[in-house]
């Protein structure tokens, strides 16, 4: 899929005699930044042109990216919030790994604007390397469907990947389930189905995904991660990525499709929704005078690790 990205002309006509793009936005370069800003289709290039370039009066110009390209020179594009502390908002590509080799520009055009503007009611909650999600834009009617597309087929890629392992582990030891965390900076974590593998009944894709990402990162707060997942996540699978404080979870097939192939979690789901299906299972409390002892010992643990 295209992706987007708003450069000064001047920036690009130092980057063809580098060989190298080095900005981000504005004057803000991508060792900064940590990745380069861009965008996904005409509304999103829209929204960035009103909220970050408005006042620029210098020309600008628009560079378009292949997402198969940018990946052969060694970089990775990942779908992430426009504004980090809002994962509601709008979703942007970001492109990380480094410079983006000139080569891997597939075509340059100028932006043409009628006139530089001037500040009007514009509403910045952003700096100059953040894109502010509720600026009043003027989006062209008829484009939020390309933006849309240009979106989901990011996502449709990592899901693509989770359903590919799944199919693979099927088709040799384990059952057919896939699922893949991609943390806030791009890196990717894959978890297969090891159930029979291992009789191991928590091994579950996505309990096997968030392990891997846990010891590759080297911490238990994967804050700002996706999970994608081949199928709808059950109840444990649920719990683990709230338990990881995984940002969002996108799945493909749902609990009914996993039913009809013969799996639990529909009736596991509805263990939970309902009250009266919990004789399939009974959970008993029976208080004791030392249950909250293990609570006195982590309260009087001076050097615990909260979590
Ligand atoms: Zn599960």
């Amino acid at each position: 899929m295209p992706i987007q990205h708003i450069a000064e002309a001047a920036d690009w006509e130092r980057a063809l005699d580098t060989g190298l793009y080095d900005r981000s936005t504005r004057g803000a370069s991508i060792a900064k930044v940590g990745f380069l800003h861009a965008s996904a289709g005409p509304r999103q290039v829209a929204l960035v042109l009103d909220a970050v370039y408005a006042d620029v009066t210098e020309p600008l110009v628009l560079l378009t990216m292949h997402e198969e390209t940018l990946h052969g020179a060694g970089l990775r594009v990942v779908l992430e919030p426009g504004v980090p502390a809002d994962p509601r908002g709008e979703w942007f590509p970001h492109v990380y790994g480094g410079p983006i080799p000139v080569g891997a520009v597939a075509g340059v055009e100028q932006i043409d604007r009628p006139q530089p503007r001037v500040e009007q009611n514009r509403v910045v909650t952003g700096s100059t390397t953040g894109v502010p999600t509720n600026v009043s834009a003027s989006v062209p009617a008829g484009e939020e469907s390309a933006e849309n597309a240009a979106a989901s087929s990011l996502i449709e890629a990592h899901l693509s990947r989770a359903i590919d392992l799944a199919a693979s582990n099927a088709a040799t030891n384990g059952g057919p389930f896939g699922a893949l965390v991609v943390s806030a900076d791009g890196q990717v974590f894959q978890g297969t189905n090891r159930v029979t593998a291992t009789h191991d009944p928590t091994a579950h894709a996505e309990v096997e995904a968030i392990r891997s990402a846990g010891l590759g990162l080297g911490t238990f707060d994967l804050s700002g991660a996706v999970l994608y997942a081949s199928c709808e996540p059950c109840p444990m699978c649920l719990g683990a990525a709230l338990w990881s404080r995984i940002t969002r979870v996108v799945f493909a097939a749902d609990r009914h499709d996993a039913a009809a192939a013969g799996f639990d979690d529909a009736a596991f789901y509805e263990y939970f929704e309902a009250p009266g299906r919990r004789d399939a299972m009974p959970v008993v409390h029976h208080p004791t005078d030392r249950a909250a002892a293990p609570f006195e010992a982590w309260r009087g643990n001076e050097s615990r690790t909260a979590y």
